[in-house]
């Protein structure tokens, strides 16, 4: 079986899974318990991969909060700045997101703008307005360019004095678009504004500096990067005084300074560090053999008039690919159907499976949604892999 839909989720590394298994076996203790061995044992192992994951992004262990995925880290930032801002501080209720944000803030913002109780009523709330309630937040939905990308003054000019918290994906995960995180996050700065990034794409793919890009917050899963699923972290910036109060999205006890009520998985919490110290000693060979199989790739849909590649390939995260079959008789359901014992591939996301994708229609192609196919290679993926995948296109 081939597997080209990285983004989807990756394959447990051997060797996170091998550090990962002494915590489901015999040191099963509660990194909150005091004193005894299996306790501090396992509160050790957590902050080491406290350490491990604040490496691979540059920062501070102390300003990593375990979650259990990523789209947990988008709620908890989101919701927990939008209300901390607005019932505490007495600021704004105003924030800022794009139409193409992974559906992990997109709801999020949608259910803060009162649009949407549940994931389920998103759609069938866009057809009903009387189910709009006011929560007490008012959220922008930003467009985008023909890439997915927001630009520099359609961020500014949304900016209003009542903006509190900027959220704006890095990597796209249907079209592999990077946003300028950096300028954006700068410009957020400029009027005062908090800025958070979800980078659940692009950690662990390419090198990620919090300190240079400068964001207040960023979201990572632990599955994108050859982790255990169930498992991600939230980078909130500290200052002089520590981590900035934001409300708790999971009420309970005092794990995760507070900010995060449970008890800490601390297997998941494990892989996700040896994960992220893996990603950081091999990220530079990793980057260049995904590189070089894009190139690879682009070079042999060049040769194929009936392909068009969507997302910037000027800026872009290696190894997504996604592209536009133009055959009237092609559609991607079937295709990947057909060909779904011998290679893996998507649509485009998996969380927006069984509906029309949001990025797609966004970005202009909504006519073309049923043309649409997502590979995304790893370090693992072979040049042979693609050679067969696009046999596969020309035979079926
Ligand atoms: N954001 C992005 C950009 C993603 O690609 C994903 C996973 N598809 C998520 C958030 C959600 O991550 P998790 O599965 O860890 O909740």
């Amino acid at each position: 079986m081939i597997y080209l839909d990285n983004s989807a989720t990756t394959k447990v590394d051997e060797r996170v899974l091998e550090a990962m298994l002494p915590y489901l076996k015999e040191e099963y203790g509660n990194p909150s318990s005091k004193y005894y061995g299996l306790a501090t044992r396992a509160r050790d192992a957590v902050e080491e991969a406290r350490c491990q994951v604040a490496k691979l992004i540059n920062a501070k262990p102390e300003e990593i909060i375990f979650t259990s995925g990523a789209t947990e880290s988008n709620n908890m930032i989101i919701k927990g700045v939008a209300d901390y801002m607005k019932y505490y501080e007495k600021k704004g209720n105003h924030i800022i997101t794009s139409k193409v944000e992974h559906k992990a803030t997109l709801n999020t913002c949608k259910y803060l703008n009162g649009d949407i109780y549940s994931n389920k009523d998103a759609t069938f709330s866009l057809n009903c307005t009387s189910r709009k309630v006011d929560r007490g937040y008012r959220v922008t939905f930003l467009d985008v360019n023909e890439f997915g990308q927001v630009a520099e003054n359609t961020f500014r000019d949304a900016i209003e004095k009542e903006t509190t918290l900027a959220s704006i994906i890095w990597g796209n995960n249907e079209i592999g678009s990077l946003n300028d995180v950096k300028r954006l996050a700068q410009i957020a700065h400029e009027k005062n504004v908090l800025f958070h990034t979800d980078a659940t794409q692009v950690v662990g793919k390419m090198s990620v500096d919090v300190r240079d890009i400068g964001v207040d917050f960023l979201s990572l899963s632990g599955h994108k990067i050859y982790g255990p699923k169930g498992v991600g972290a939230a980078f909130i910036k500290s200052d002089e005084f520590g981590l900035p109060p934001i409300t708790s999205l999971i009420h309970g006890g005092n794990q995760e300074e507070g900010i995060r009520g449970g008890t800490l998985a601390v297997h998941n919490i494990v892989g996700l560090g040896k994960a992220a110290k893996i990603a950081r000693h091999e990220l530079d060979e990793r980057m260049k053999i995904v590189q070089e199989l894009h190139e690879f790739f682009l070079h042999k849909i060049d040769e194929n008039q009936n392909t068009r590649l969507l997302g910037n390939q000027n800026n872009y995260v290696p190894g997504i690919l996604s592209i536009i079959i133009n055959d009237p008789i092609f559609n991607n359901e079937q295709f990947i159907k057909k060909i779904s014992d011998k290679v893996s591939i998507s649509t485009g996301s998996a969380c927006t499976s069984g509906e029309p994708s949001h990025v797609l229609s966004n970005i202009g192609l909504a006519e073309d949604v049923s043309s649409v196919i997502r590979i995304c290679f790893n370090h693992n993926t072979k040049q042979q892999e693609i050679i067969s995948l696009l046999k596969l296109f020309d035979e079926v």
